[in-house]
C-alpha cells in the first residue's frame, strides 16, 4: 500500500484539507499523548497523518471517516487489529454504541464546514467522554474558549463551557496542510466537567439560543417570548444584561425559570 493515496483529489464537501507536515503531527500527537488499552477514537482520518502516529503508540484504534474511497485505503493500509474503521457520517452515529461501558478519547483534525454541529452532537454523549482534542479553524476555537464579556462570546462559548473545561493548545499555520485553508487553526483541549444537576439541556439551549439570536437586544426584549422581566428577576438576573455577559451560571438560572415557567 502506498504511504499516501494516489491520485486521491482533495474533496471540498468533505473539508479534505490533509496534514503533511512532521512538526506539526508530533505536537498533536504529543498533546494526545495516546497509550495502549486506551478507547482512542479519531474522526475523518483521512490520509492517516495523524492514524499512524497513534497506531504506533497505542497498538488500536477506532476511527470514523465518510469517503469511501479513504475507507477503503485505510483498510488495506492497517490490520483489523490496528485498526477499527467506521465507515459513516460522524454527525449521524450512534456514539454510545462504540467502546460500550468505556469512556473515548476523541481526537480528530476535523472537517471545519461541519465542526460546529460535531461540537454540539458530541456534547450530547459528553458523560462517555474522557477527553477531546481537535484541530478547528482557529477564530471557531477562540469562540469556544472567550470568557463572558469578549467580543467572541456567543452561543458556541455558553454551549459548551457549560459542558467542558476548555483550552486552547498552539496555532497551526496554513502551511502545513494540502491543500492549505485559507485560515489558521489550532488545537483544543476539551475535558468534560460534571454539569449542574437538575438543569434540563433542552432548556438550557433554548435560552442560549433565544438571547444569541437578538445579540444586541437586552434580555428582556430576547427572551420576551419565553420570559417575563419578573421571571428574570426572580431568577437573579438584570433583564437590561444582554447574552454576551452572561456566565454558564446565569444560562442555567434562567432555564431553571423557564422550566418552573412551563411546570
Ligand atoms: N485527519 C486527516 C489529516 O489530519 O490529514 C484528515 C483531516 S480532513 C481536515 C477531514 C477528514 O474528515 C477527511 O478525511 C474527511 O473525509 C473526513 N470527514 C468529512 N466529513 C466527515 C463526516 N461527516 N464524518 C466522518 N468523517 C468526515
Amino acid at each position: 500500500m502506498p504511504l499516501k493515496l494516489e491520485g486521491h483529489h482533495a474533496r471540498k464537501r468533505f473539508g479534505q484539507n490533509f496534514l503533511n507536515d512532521r512538526h506539526w503531527i508530533g505536537r498533536i500527537i504529543d498533546s494526545i499523548d495516546p497509550r495502549p488499552g486506551e478507547a482512542l477514537v479519531e474522526i475523518g482520518p483521512g490520509q492517516a497523518a495523524l492514524t499512524k502516529e497513534v497506531i504506533g503508540r497505542a497498538g488500536h484504534e477506532t476511527a470514523v471517516e465518510i469517503d469511501r474511497d479513504l475507507a477503503a485505503w485505510l483498510r488495506g493500509l492497517f490490520t483489523e487489529a490496528e485498526l477499527t474503521l467506521i465507515e459513516a457520517d460522524a454527525l449521524a452515529l450512534d456514539w454510545r454504541s462504540i467502546f460500550p461501558g468505556r469512556k473515548l478519547r476523541i481526537f480528530g483534525n476535523l472537517p471545519y464546514n461541519i465542526s460546529s454541529p460535531i461540537l454540539f452532537a458530541l456534547a450530547a454523549v459528553a458523560d462517555r467522554v474522557e477527553d477531546q482534542h481537535f484541530m478547528l479553524q482557529r477564530e471557531v476555537v477562540e469562540r469556544m474558549v472567550c470568557p463572558p464579556g469578549s467580543r467572541t462570546y456567543g452561543r458556541l462559548s455558553a454551549m459548551l463551557q457549560r459542558s467542558y473545561r476548555m483550552e486552547k493548545l498552539f496555532d497551526v499555520p496554513p502551511g502545513a496542510f494540502t491543500p492549505s485553508p485559507k485560515v489558521t487553526s489550532s488545537v483544543v483541549r476539551m475535558v468534560p466537567l460534571a454539569r449542574k444537576p437538575g438543569v434540563d439541556d433542552e432548556l438550557y439551549a433554548e435560552v442560549v439560543a433565544a438571547a444569541f439570536g437578538m445579540r444586541r437586544k437586552t434580555l428582556r426584549n430576547a427572551l420576551s417570548k419565553l420570559l417575563s422581566v419578573e421571571q428574570i428577576e426572580l431568577a437573579g438576573i438584570d433583564p437590561g444584561a444582554r447574552a454576551e455577559t452572561l456566565s454558564v451560571g446565569q444560562f442555567e438560572a434562567l432555564a431553571a425559570a423557564l422550566g418552573r415557567a412551563r411546570a
